[in-house]
């Protein structure tokens, strides 16, 4: 007799690790048990050499499909006498907590056929679940992952839920959201007065979508506001009380070929969409949709997503319709999550709510993620993905990184791990400021991180300062902006000797104190030499430049020498406008220098008349992009000279071309697009 004790790190907990070991031991006929503990799973197997070695290969070979694991120790110990039987003993909390939580798992294809199997006694249950899929990251309040540390801890499981519960045979063994219609979590619709509507929830709910009415749908990490994506009116009506007048909708489908009738889906894309992550796929349109313009207005691409929830499930089987599905919110505030928050919408932005009794513990948006360059782009890593960790290059001890100020996440390292936080939004606003301070806080507790080092942007203006002066760290490190763009794409490729990094970007500050954003940095993780930049231009009242695309357009061409008088050319500005803006860029009056690439951007729309005021981030830039026309191969001039100590990149000559090109209606404005997409690349 040989007894073997294992010890496993990385993502073991919620993802069906046990109950494989159980399998795996009974199947050798080994005895011993498996438990949780605060640093993964420890195991103890008792038989024969051999077969507790080719039960530890097999557990190698094939752990779960969802679990990661980090690391695996073994030593010999001396054998048990009395070891009969193998199995599952209760967790430890002891320990350093290093054991990973599983991201939230879209629901599975078993419980979806038992969804929908009338004869299944989850027949239509919208909470239904297993080992396999359902919430996580956002019902866990601590580790380690057992019922009692979630929200599930007031849902007492029934004779036969806990019977499958304690089954190591069944697939809802250990499954601690676990529930079904006698003992689980229910769903109502609540009207805006806070009484629950008569009838079924959820066919209520799709009767007053179907009729263009406006419902708060409650989620795995927060609410949707969601309307039928075939009904214009109500769309544009989500639109006006959302104010969100242009930026794109996501949309949910019932079925992949639903998507297919709408969009062109790849193999990738549909892979994408498929998979337990579930996020929202950015693809393009097909020519004839019925999806109408406007819930992407200004781009021939669409964010689509399936059904990841059960209650999502049923309530598009009963719309029988797509239905715009967005994140229920007020500008610059974090996703609505609680009954009290969606209560101070409900009867404003939505009509009713459909609303259930499991708390969500922890904020969590949809993830975004782009297919249209042949090549997964990530647009924002959240929901499925969050808290799954980043393996670093190096051991980097404890660290957190604060982020940006825009479209903020956090970072927590724990040696060679990295866990990046969920999407927490443009902390100007006080509520995202909140959420970003909350979270922090929340999953230092969760992950037991207590970081040594404090790493934030340098940028003196960030909502964040008062945070870092408040905040105990032995060491506290500012980090230019485009480094740190650089740094963690060289981490996330894994390239670790220096590089010319390019980061072209909006805005970050730079450390002669303007705004850059157009950077070829020299660097290495951590240092870094600016070797060149795009061509500076004045940006007319700061930040007002950013929102009036115009304005860029203006400063940019005149500092190429185009005299004032003729930009009266320029579409969205007045000859007046024109006047102050000029005279405020000559006294340097409120207008910064930039060397962003963004603001290019934004000046080449803005005179192709695109795009004179943005009413979201990057818009002008995206409706450029919309324009360009394909297989055009000519581009307009630039330069390069040397300024100072680096090299500046000018675009000024392909701006003035640009504007001679519409003024004189010479090109047409697909052409142009297509021009100087190549120019700026060629550049
Ligand atoms: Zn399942
Ligand atoms: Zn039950």
């Amino acid at each position: 007799m040989n007894r073997l004790h294992i010890d496993i790190n990385g993502k073991v907990q919620g993802v069906g690790f046990r109950p494989t070991v159980y399998r795996y031991a009974a199947d050798a006929n080994l005895s011993g048990f498996v438990m949780n503990s605060s640093t993964g799973v420890n195991i103890e197997v008792q038989g024969s050499k051999e077969t507790a070695e080719g039960f530890l290969i097999r557990l190698k070979k094939h752990p779960p499909v969802q679990a990661d694991i980090q690391r695996i120790d073994s030593y010999w110990m001396s054998p048990v006498d009395d070891s009969e039987g193998f199995s599952i003993l209760d967790s430890s909390s002891r320990g350093e907590v290093s054991a990973g939580i599983p991201p939230d798992i879209a629901v599975c294809s078993e419980c979806k056929q038992e969804l929908l199997d009338p004869l299944d006694r989850r027949f239509g249950y919208p909470f239904i679940n297993c080992t396999n899929c359902g919430p996580r990251f956002t019902i866990v309040k601590r580790l380690p992952y057992d019922r009692e540390f979630t929200s599930m801890e007031g849902f007492k499981l029934c004779r036969e839920c806990l019977k499958e519960y304690t089954d190591p045979e069944d697939r809802r063994f250990d499954a601690q959201p676990n529930a079904c219609p006698v003992c689980g979590p229910e769903l109502s619709l609540v009207s805006p007065a806070g009484t629950p509507v008569n009838g079924k929830p959820v066919k209520e709910a799709a009767g007053i979508l179907l009729k263009g009415g406006i419902v708060a749908v409650k989620g795995l990490g927060g609410y949707h506001l969601s309307c039928s994506a075939y009904d214009e009116d109500a769309v544009n009506e989500l639109r006006a009380r959302k104010n969100r007048e242009h930026k794109s909708l996501a949309v949910m489908f019932r079925s992949i070929e639903d998507i297919k009738e709408e969009c062109l889906v790849t193999p990738d894309a549909e892979q994408l969409l498929e998979s337990y992550a579930a996020p929202i796929t950015v693809i393009e349109k097909k020519h004839r949709a019925d999806i109408p313009e406007t819930a992407a207005p200004d781009t021939n691409d669409l964010g689509v997503f399936l059904p990841y929830t059960p209650l999502h499930i049923l309530l598009l089987k009963e719309t029988g319709i797509p239905l715009v599905m967005t994140s229920c919110n007020n500008t610059d505030e974090p996703i609505i999550s609680t009954e009290q928050e969606v209560m101070e919408v409900t009867g404003k932005t939505a009509d009713y709510a459909l609303v259930h009794n499991r708390d969500i513990v922890r904020k969590c948006d949809d993830s975004v993620i782009s297919t249209g360059w042949g090549h997964r782009v990530v647009l924002r890593r959240s929901r499925g993905y969050v808290p799954d960790s980043i393996t670093l290059m190096h051991d980097s001890g404890s660290i957190l990184g604060l982020g940006a100020q825009m479209k903020n996440t956090f970072c927590l390292t724990r040696g060679e791990s990295a866990f990046v936080s969920q999407h927490i939004g443009d902390l100007s606003g006080y509520r995202n400021l909140e959420f970003f301070k909350r979270e922090i806080s929340d999953l230092m507790n969760l992950f037991d991180i207590d970081p040594d080092i404090l790493a934030y942007d340098s940028h003196p203006g960030y909502a964040y300062t008062g945070f870092i002066e408040d905040f105990c760290a032995d060491t506290k490190v500012p980090v230019q902006h485009h480094h740190a763009h650089i740094a963690a794409c060289m981490t996330e490729n894994r390239v670790d000797s220096p590089v010319i990094g390019m980061a072209l970007d909006g805005t970050g500050y730079g450390d002669d104190g303007t705004v850059w954003g157009g950077e070829f940095l020299v660097a290495d993780l951590s240092t870094y030499k600016r070797a060149g930049h795009f061509k500076h231009y004045r940006m007319p009242g700061g930040d007002a430049a950013v929102i009036n695309p115009v304005r860029m357009a203006v400063s940019s061409l005149l500092d190429a020498g185009v005299p004032e008088e003729r930009l009266d050319l320029l579409k969205g500005v007045s000859g007046d406008e024109i006047r102050v803006f000029n005279r405020m860029i000559q006294r340097g009056i409120n207008s910064p220098l930039t060397s962003s690439c963004g603001r290019i951007f934004d000046a080449v729309s803005a005179i192709c008349g695109l795009c004179s005021s943005a009413t979201y981030e990057g818009q002008a830039a995206v409706r450029l992009q919309q324009a360009a026309e394909k297989g055009v191969t000519q581009r307009y001039g630039y330069s390069v000279f040397k300024d100072n100590a680096s090299y500046s990149l000018s675009f000024s000559e392909a701006l003035v071309s640009v504007f001679e090109d519409v003024s004189l209606c010479k090109r047409e404005v697909g052409v142009i697009s297509s021009m100087f997409h190549n120019t700026v690349a060629e550049g």
